[in-house]
């Protein structure tokens, strides 16, 4: 009995452990510009199944369109490029552009020269083809890794709470379960509590750019994610905007 019960509770537990890692790392949006067809679908499977919403571009010059006009968390950039190479790439995005978000190189150039030049045309870090996996999620989570004082762990809308460190969340005390994109849209929409957020940046932030989803279908993941979350209702529609969380949503007491 006692083992038993034992084993469950270290189950739980790494169980949770998973998802905090996932938690931390949840709605991270990444670029990933490699020509190499296979390793960018490879790269962004397993990107996929880590919970990040991945974007490929084969070529330097599409890739540099994303990177400008998109906002991505991370950019992962392959140094031999057609239309535009790397180094170029790092430096003009950075120079011209002013764009800052963090890039991640990968070279098959192993040379010290190589990456030098990458890390001083602005990149932040970089990889050696052929890398492990596990590496590179080391090295993504290193350079994402936000502020702890603007990431709040602990997202309330009355007594509604998401933990975003257990992954958990709880309405009145109850556990509600909800799905991996049910929970990535209410945290985005908490994150957001008391802002109107439209269909579009909705769809942006939960789902990645080539997923080709609907405005209907966040319509339906909201309708999914309303009757989870019971009532009173949490999740308020604006007529011809899209939704919001009142901030000032308070505990009905019903006497
Ligand atoms: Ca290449």
């Amino acid at each position: 009995m006692i083992v038993q019960y034992i084993d469950k509770f270290v189950k739980r537990e790494i169980f949770q452990e998973n998802f905090r890692e996932r938690s931390i790392i949840r709605l991270m949006r990444i670029l990933v510009v490699e020509d190499e067809h296979k390793l960018a679908a490879a790269i962004k499977k397993g990107l996929g199944q880590e919970g990040f919403a991945v974007d490929l571009a084969y070529d330097g010059l599409a890739g540099f369109d994303l990177a400008v006009g998109e906002e991505y968390d991370l950019i992962i950039l392959d140094l031999m490029l057609p239309g535009m190479e790397g180094i170029t790439f790092c430096r003009k995005l950075r120079e011209e552009e002013k764009v800052q978000t963090p890039i991640l190189i990968l070279t098959a150039l192993g040379q010290t020269e190589d990456k030098v030049k990458g890390l001083n045309a602005g990149a932040d870090d970089y990889l050696v083809k052929p890398f492990a996996f596990a590496e590179l999620l080391a090295r993504i989570r290193a350079l994402t890794r936000r502020p702890k004082e603007s990431l709040p762990t602990i997202l309330k809308a009355g007594d509604l709470i998401l933990d975003t460190v257990k992954t958990e969340v709880r309405r009145k005390g109850k556990i509600i379960n909800l799905t991996k994109t049910e929970y990535a849209l209410l945290e985005y929409l908490l994150r957001q509590k008391g802002k109107v957020v439209t269909k579009e940046q909705i769809i942006a932030h939960v789902w990645n750019y080539e997923a080709d989803i609907l405005p209907n279908t966040v319509e339906a993941f909201v309708g999914r994610l309303r009757k989870k979350l019971g009532k009173p209702a949490i999740i308020q529609t604006v007529r011809g905007f899209g939704y919001k969380i009142n901030p000032n949503f308070k505990i009905q007491n019903p006497k």
